[in-house]
Parts: C-alpha cells; sequence; structure tokens
C-alpha cells in the first residue's frame, strides 16, 4: 500500500514542496493539513499534484478545538498514519502587539509549538499502530532557534529562560506573553517556538522511541528566503534577504530543493535514525547537526512537555 503522510501547512512554501515530492513519487498519499481549503486546493492544483496523490484536510493549529477535530475526523477516516509532518509556522517580526490563539496564547507559541505538541500527542496511538516499514514524526526546526551558530545569534535571541511566562499561560493577563516572562517580541517568540519544536522532538524520542519503534526527527531544512513565512516582514527585507542568503551567507535554498530536503525526512530508508536534527551540507547531503545548548537541554524538554500538557489540556 502507499504510506500516509499529514502534512501540517501543505498550503504554501515548505510544506506545498514537500507534499509535491512526496506525491509525485507515487507511493505516497498526502493529507495536507491546512486553515484555508481553497488555498490549499489552489496549491495542490497549480504544484501539478494530481487527485488521487492528496486529500485536504481542515486543521487550524491556532485553536485547540480544530486540533481535536481534525484528529476525530482523521480517525474516523479509517486511513492509517504512518508519517506525521508538524511543518506549519506563523512569524511575526514586526508585530508591536502580541495577537493570540483561540485559547488565548501567545499566537507564534501557540500555533508553532502548542498547536503541534496536542496534535502530535493526540496521533501518537495511530502512529504506534501502523504497519508500515517506515513510521516517523518530525518537527521542523530551525537554526535561528540555535545559538550556537552565526544565524541563531542575530538578535534578538531565543531564551526560553525558567519558563515563567510559559507556566503563567502566555495570555498577557496574569503572564507575560513571552516564554521566559519578558515584554512582546515577534521575532523572538518565533525563535522560541522553533527551540520548544526541536525539545519537544527529543523528548518524544526519550519517552517513546524504544517503546513504539517510532523514528522522531527535526531538521533544518537550509534558508527559503522566499516563502510566506517572511510574508509580514517590511517590503525592503522581502526585496533584500533572498539575494543577501543566496550570495552572502549562501544559506539559500529553493523551495523545491527544500521540500526534497524534508521529503527525504519522511522516506529516505537511510534516515531511521532517531532523535536527530538532520541538516545538509553545501553539496546538498543531509547530516546530523548538533543543537544548541538550551536546545538540547534535557531538563527544560522536560519541564517544556509537563507545562505544555497542563496548557493544552493532557494533564
Ligand atoms: P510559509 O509561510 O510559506 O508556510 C507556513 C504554512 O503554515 C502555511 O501553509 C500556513 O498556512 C501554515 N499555517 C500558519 N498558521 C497556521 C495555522 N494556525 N493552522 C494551520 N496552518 C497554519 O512558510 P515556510 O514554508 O517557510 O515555513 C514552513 C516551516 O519551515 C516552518 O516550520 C518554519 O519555521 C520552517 N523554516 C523555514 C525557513 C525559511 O527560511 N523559510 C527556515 C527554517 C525553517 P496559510 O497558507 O493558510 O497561511
Amino acid at each position: 500500500r502507499k504510506g500516509s503522510v499529514i502534512i501540517t501547512g501543505a498550503s504554501s512554501g515548505l510544506g506545498l514542496a514537500t507534499a509535491k515530492a512526496l506525491a509525485e513519487t507515487g507511493k505516497w498519499h498526502v493529507i495536507m493539513a491546512c486553515r484555508d481549503f481553497l488555498k490549499a486546493e489552489r496549491a495542490a492544483k497549480s504544484a501539478g499534484m494530481s487527485k488521487e496523490n492528496y486529500t485536504i484536510m481542515h486543521l487550524d493549529l491556532a485553536s485547540l478545538d480544530s486540533v481535536r477535530q481534525f484528529v476525530d475526523s482523521y480517525k474516523r477516516s479509517g486511513r492509517p498514519l504512518d508519517v506525521l509532518v508538524c511543518n506549519a509556522a506563523v512569524y511575526q517580526p514586526t508585530a508591536k502587539e502580541p495577537s493570540f490563539t483561540a485559547e488565548g496564547f501567545e499566537l507564534s507559541v501557540g500555533t508553532n509549538h502548542l498547536g503541534h505538541f496536542l496534535l502530535s500527542r493526540l496521533l501518537l496511538d495511530d502512529l504506534t499502530q501502523s504497519d508500515y516499514p517506515l513510521k516517523r514524526l518530525i518537527i521542523v526546526g530551525s537554526i535561528t532557534g540555535n545559538t550556537n551558530t552565526l544565524a541563531g545569534n542575530v538578535p534578538p535571541k531565543a531564551n526560553l529562560g525558567d519558563l515563567r511566562g510559559l507556566a503563567g499561560g502566555l495570555n498577557g493577563l496574569n503572564s507575560a506573553t513571552m516564554i521566559d516572562g519578558g515584554d512582546f517580541d515577534g521575532a523572538k517568540a518565533y525563535k522560541d517556538s522553533k527551540v520548544c519544536n526541536m525539545l519537544t522532538m527529543q523528548e518524544f524520542h526519550r519517552r517513546f522511541h524504544e517503546e513504539t519503534g517510532i523514528t522522531f526527527a527535526s531538521l533544518y531544512p537550509g534558508c527559503i528566503a522566499t516563502t510566506g513565512l517572511f510574508r509580514e516582514h517590511i517590503p525592503l527585507f522581502r526585496l533584500l534577504f533572498p539575494p543577501f542568503q543566496k550570495y552572502i551567507t549562501k544559506g539559500f535554498v529553493s523551495e523545491e530543493e527544500a521540500g526534497k530536503r524534508l521529503a527525504q525526512v519522511v522516506s529516505d530508508p537511510s534516515l531511521t535514525k532517531s532523535g536527530v536534527y538532520w541538516s545538509w551540507n553545501k553539496d546538498s547531503a543531509s547530516f546530523e547537526n548538533q543543537l544548541s545548548p538550551e536546545a538540547s537541554d534535557q531538563e527544560k524538554a522536560r519541564k517544556i512537555w509537563e507545562q505544555s500538557e497542563k496548557l493544552v489540556g493532557l494533564a
């Protein structure tokens, strides 16, 4: 049978390119889990994906009700689940004020981390039950949360501090909107959410890899400077960022190439190692990359896991 893979945020950028790359192999049925049905349908069509290779299902990660509804519909569809890719993200680098999810969490951490945390916890059983030879849970990370790299040292740096804001619910009422308890900063909130993504992947690995055989992985696909992620940035930034990445840092990858990289983490039989953060070198060869001290801090990973369980109603 074909493998079944859910990709969140498959209506643009990396998620769409990955959906296309997997659909084209004819070996995968891609469930595009998207908040905007029409946009996803148009995107799949214009990427030339053929109908028998994908299904669009509604998922808004900024609402825990929507996450639960998505999981219910998926379970009722009777489809097996072989790979889950947590890819969707919001980035609000120029926002002066925080915005919030349906439950009142600051939007970047609420969507990128908490929405995906609940989704992957609720779908873990389905992955465990899959009889597919490769079962994987992939959470897209980023270099920007990794302060052991040049890119990760561009201020404001990721820093989760003692998690006091997360413990308070990130709602700006009885707690701060930032995980570390500081004042709102949209760019930092995104980076913090990516650190949570990478810590969550490792915590999944420690808790469930041996027992379930699932491969847990994260990755940095390269700088895909052309995606919608930068849609809220100032126009001058959007004009100069792609050539800057192409010619100066040389970290630029096309959406197509990044999609092939993530598709590799989904389906390549040689990338079975669990608990790994994958990156690619200049010749586009994959390698196991090192995470920053904070993004590999086991104690923090455990605390984030426990706090997140409380916030999404699992504890
Ligand atoms: P895009 O903005 O192109 O794609 C993000 C996707 O997430 C879109 O499909 C968007 O949906 C979806 N999304 C946003 N909010 C929600 C929500 N509440 N519910 C469901 N879906 C939602 O950005 P990229 O393709 O660049 O980003 C994809 C991943 O790659 C992210 O995890 C990002 O952190 C990571 N990444 C990107 C890098 C880059 O250089 N671009 C570098 C490193 C990592 P919609 O189409 O409806 O807006």
